[in-house]
């Protein structure tokens, strides 16, 4: 066991002095003063000195209590750690209580000790990198796989993290943790093509703990994925232009013996449905990638809720529902036309696909100063909330034979979500079965422009 100092019998001496109060050891001194001054005085008597006689007496136990304070006081300077010397009356009692506080609170410090060696040396084991920053985000602490990982050196204690890990998607994230709860990926700077995932959590008034890991290979077989999933959808858009092209020319004769005319018919919307696939996997890939879409638009809203409200009039012909447009906000959106304008389409014809003939969809942007929010309400079909937190995942679908026959991909509304992340939007749903739901897109604050503010400025 760890037993860095000596350690007396406190038990017994515990018991020597535990039910003892401060004047069962003054009598101790007592009795020795009364011993000396009775001795000293009967000699003193003796020799015909009485009072020369006490005063010898008295100066012995004034010696006495000289000495003990020199040992009290030798013991304290020169030598804390070792048991204290064996002293009677008050200065025992004195140099016993001290020594048993000192033992007590080296006893618990021994322990803290203890504890912070375990915790330090398995965060040194951990293949994980960590690194500990104080207020001023200066490194205090970090484990060797943080210098494997991230390239702290030695010399880097005491250095601004910042200055280490410059990329600015690590310093938005450092400076805004609270953005990316599930932590941010970026490149290593240490190994070419390495990738790393970071984890911060504020401890402290404004400290910091820094987890990362290696996620290369999770990163790669993502990348294959994504690479796949673009490369098929490439090379079938090809072919599937020709085969639409010549379907369409012998769809559209009209010496087409009726015989084939279903067959073509069945082809002509097959091959729709495939380019729609094709086209909604390209464009998630695009989302996904993040790549050439610019999110800094102004997009004039009464315009644009116009033109969806047209387009949904014209898809809306075979249905037959009740359509409204509902717009109750001055603001214009900031971010990308095409793919915002995308997004909503893709809610409207949901709730235009899902609502039964003759329902009622409305169309609505709002905004209460703080939130800017598009919604699309209906009256169709609902949906069971338990599939609401799946919804937005790719090829999801409530009822997957309802969802081909109206010519739906699955991907409607991954696109969206998609979409609306990249804006710092999200979307909100809520629906009951068989009465209909409503689909709500919630855009931050500084996502919303308003003309009417001519300072309103706006940089993403
Ligand atoms: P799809 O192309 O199949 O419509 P989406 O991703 O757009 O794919 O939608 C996913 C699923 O969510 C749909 O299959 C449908 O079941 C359900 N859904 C979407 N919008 C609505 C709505 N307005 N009313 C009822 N169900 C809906």
């Amino acid at each position: 066991m760890y037993e860095p100092y000596p350690t007396p019998d406190l038990a017994r001496d515990h018991k020597k002095f535990r039910y003892s109060s401060l004047w069962t050891f003054a009598k101790q001194d007592l009795r020795l003063l009364v011993f000396l001054l009775v001795i000293g005085g009967f000699i003193g008597l003796g020799v015909g000195y009485f009072w020369v006689g006490l005063c010898i007496a008295f100066s012995i136990f004034f010696a006495f209590q000289l000495r003990s304070l020199y040992l009290v006081n030798e013991w304290i300077s020169n030598r804390p750690y070792e048991a204290p010397p064996n002293l009677d009356g008050i200065w025992g009692a004195l140099l016993f209580n001290v020594y048993r506080a000192q033992r007590q609170e080296r006893v618990v410090q021994a322990e803290m000790v203890g504890l912070i060696d375990r915790a330090q040396s398995s965060l040194v084991a951990l293949a994980e990198a960590v690194v500990l920053t104080d207020e001023l985000h200066q490194i205090e602490w970090w484990n060797p796989a943080a210098e494997k990982l991230l390239g702290i050196q030695p010399l880097d204690r005491g250095r601004n993290l910042l200055t280490i890990i410059r990329q600015p998607s690590f310093i938005d994230y450092f400076n805004h943790i609270d953005k990316s709860p599930d932590g941010i990926k970026i490149k290593s700077s240490v190994f070419e093509e390495h990738y790393v995932q970071i984890k911060l959590t504020r401890f402290g008034s404004e400290s910091r703990l820094l987890l990362a890991y290696d996620v290369t290979r999770i990163h790669n077989l993502e990348q294959m994925r994504k690479d796949f999933v673009d490369n098929i959808s490439h090379e079938l858009r090809t072919p599937l232009t020709v085969l639409s092209g010549y379907i369409e020319t012998f769809t559209d004769q009209e010496d087409l013996n009726p015989r084939w005319k279903r067959a073509f018919d069945q082809m002509h919307s097959q091959t729709r449905r495939m380019n729609a696939l094709v086209n909604d996997l390209l464009l998630l890939s695009r989302l996904e990638g993040n790549k050439q879409i610019a999110k800094n638009q102004i997009i004039e809203m009464p315009s644009l809720m116009n033109q969806l409200f047209d387009d949904a009039q014209a898809y809306n012909v075979d249905y037959g529902h009740t359509l409204n447009l509902d717009i109750d906000s001055h603001c214009d959106l900031i971010g990308s036309d095409t793919e915002l304008a995308s997004a909503f389409s893709n809610l409207i014809t949901n709730a235009i696909k899902y609502t039964p003939k003759g329902g009622t969809v409305t169309i609505g942007w709002h905004d209460d100063g703080e939130h800017g929010y598009f919604t699309v309400q209906d009256t169709g079909i609902g949906i069971d909330p338990k599939h609401l937190p799946r919804l937005t995942e790719r090829f999801y679908r409530v009822d997957s034979a309802r969802s081909r026959q109206t010519g739906g991909t699955g991907l409607g509304l991954a696109i969206v979500k998609h979409v609306l992340m990249q804006h710092a939007a999200y979307l909100e749903v809520e629906s009951k079965e068989n009465q209909g739901s409503t689909f709500k897109v919630v855009f931050p604050k500084e996502r919303l422009y308003n003309p009417d503010e001519s300072l309103n400025s706006f940089e993403l």
